[in-house]
């Protein structure tokens, strides 16, 4: 069984604290490696090291900067397959899309290669006679960013390559369900020629994670996860001073007009509520079906869902892999089993599949669930697995008070052939992304990802303008040359212009 540490100083450091975790391969249900979990001494282990190497990178030139964001984009893309197949053998998602989670990584990276563009500081000449004021930003020091189970490279990558390229020094602590890839994109930016001590990744669950955020040495957190750990980073960060954007969980609805082309709607629901068995904060998990519409979709979205091929994600054959744990399956699987009792129609049943050759992964089926009733545990919560439920509303409005009367606005999206409704949508709907006729509306790279109410705690967004923003503090600048023929004199008032 492998063992993982921690990345310190730009070099392995085995795990000091005695605690392991264990990871495991989620197709097979065995346990691959153990991960240390750090101790608060080695936290702050990490976090001298980074503050001792904000020492020169906080002031290295933005062409040195860069220059080595170029040579990590072209490593990771040499090394694309490397890092999908970590991801694939401990979250368990099959092979193309541990690829593409890559890929969405990688547009970070290729933002914060543009940084010098981005960090275009401003400039006002003569506001007064000979006074210039000049805008610029600049690192705010060490920065922390703990991150999910779900995208264990692309949820790291949202942060650590624009703090870096703002000349700031990391401390990543990843999920401990799925460590490897993270540790893996610290030694190739080592091998990229980040410095080092520039990015330390910390192994390591609450432990690790409260002493960064009571870390004296941390100025700014960023974090992925569920809502109520999102709340809780949120107020302890805070409550120690630090600058914090906590992203939350999800129940991202998607919203089927009549005049919908079915079949794309149908084709689009199943992607992106089964695509990673579920577990994407960004999945559809609510369908809201107009009535006279609702039995075709159902039964269209049904259809598609009985022909998944379910398997490990190493086969290219497989669709949809295994849950993260048999734990998590077994959460998953007791929201099927309830619903009938508490109202829904369950259309489609997942829960007894079994994979040959893998009865012991922690697979499952597929399930839908129609007819969903707002006050049901099946719609209430985040179940985060591949279980898509169907709520259905007879009018537009009706559907509207449905989606904006859940806790959460993270993603959202409307189908529909009819402009005014889609523009009506966009404008009325309480959440952070909208898609129209695109049901995973995840920003590029330089747009901001980021939702509403119980899905973001903090102001700004992650990555893009707000990434900047976030990764960096403004200072303006206010500059007179006298002329030495006028000195200007004495007077005490107030300076006017
Ligand atoms: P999680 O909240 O359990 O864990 C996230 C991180 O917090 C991990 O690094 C974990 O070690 C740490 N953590 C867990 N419990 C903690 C505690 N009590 N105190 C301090 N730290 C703690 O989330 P998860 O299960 O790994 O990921 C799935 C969740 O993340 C889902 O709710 C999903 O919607 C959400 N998510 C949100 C986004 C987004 O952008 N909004 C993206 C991905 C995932």
């Amino acid at each position: 069984m492998k063992t993982l540490g921690h990345w310190i100083g730009g070099k392995p450091a085995d795990g000091a604290s005695g605690e392991f975790g264990p990871v495991y391969d989620p197709a097979t249900g065995e346990q691959t490696t153990r991960v240390a979990l750090a101790s608060a001494d080695e936290v702050d282990q990490a976090v001298a090291a980074a503050r001792e190497a904000y020492l020169d990178w906080g002031t290295a030139s933005l062409s040195r900067r860069t220059a080595v964001l170029y040579a990590y984009r072209q490593l990771l893309d040499a090394r694309r397959e490397e890092i999908a197949a970590l991801i694939t053998a401990e979250h368990g998602k099959v092979h193309s899309d541990a690829l593409g989670e890559v890929a969405r990584g990688m547009e970070i990276v290729e933002l914060a290669c543009g940084i010098a563009d981005k960090l275009k500081g401003e400039l006002s000449t003569e506001v007064s006679t000979r006074v210039d004021v000049a805008a610029i930003r600049q690192p705010l020091g060490v920065v922390a960013g703990i991150t999910p189970f779900n995208f264990p490279a692309m949820v790291p990558m949202w942060m650590f390559p624009l703090a870096l390229a703002c000349g700031n020094t990391f401390v990543l602590k990843p999920s401990e369900k799925d460590p490897s890839a993270a540790y893996r994109l610290a030694e190739l930016a080592a091998e990229a020629g980040v410095p080092d001590g520039v990015l330390n990744v910390v192994n390591g669950d609450k432990t690790a994670v409260d002493r960064l955020l009571a870390h004296p040495d941390v100025a700014a957190v960023s974090f992925v996860g569920s809502t109520p750990i999102a709340r809780s980073i949120q107020e302890n960060a805070v409550r120690h001073g630090k600058r914090v954007q906590a992203l939350g969980g999800a129940k991202n609805h998607m919203l089927v007009l009549p005049d919908a082309d079915l079949d794309h709607a149908a084709d689009n629901a199943i992607n992106a509520a089964y695509g990673s068995a579920g577990e994407r904060c960004m999945a559809v998990s609510v369908v809201v079906a107009i009535d006279s519409v609702a039995d075709d979709l159902v039964a269209r979205i049904a259809e598609r869902a009985r022909r998944l091929r379910i398997g490990p994600g190493t086969d290219p054959s497989a669709e949809m892999g295994p849950l993260i744990t048999a734990e998590h399956r077994e959460k998953v699987a007791s929201y099927v089993h309830g619903a009938a009792a508490q109202g829904a129609d369950v259309v489609v049943d997942g829960t007894g599949l079994s994979v040959p050759g893998h009865e012991n992964g922690f697979f499952l089926g597929v399930s839908l669930l129609d007819r969903v009733r707002p006050d049901s545990d099946a719609y209430r919560d985040e179940i985060f697995g591949p279980v898509l439920c169907v709520v259905r509303a007879e009018t537009y409005d009706e559907a509207l008070a449905l989606i904006n009367g859940s806790p959460w606005g993270n993603g959202t999206a409307i189908f529909t052939r009819d402009g005014g409704a889609a523009r009506r949508f966009q404008l009325e709907v309480q959440a952070g992304m909208v898609g129209v006729n695109v049901p995973i509306p995840v920003p590029v790279g330089h747009h901001s990802f980021g939702g509403w109410k119980d899905s973001l705690f903090g102001d700004l967004h992650i990555y893009g303008n707000d990434g900047i923003a976030f990764y960096t503090r403004g200072k303006v600048i206010t500059t007179r040359w006298p002329d030495p023929a006028d000195s200007g004199g004495i007077n005490l008032g107030f300076p006017r212009h």
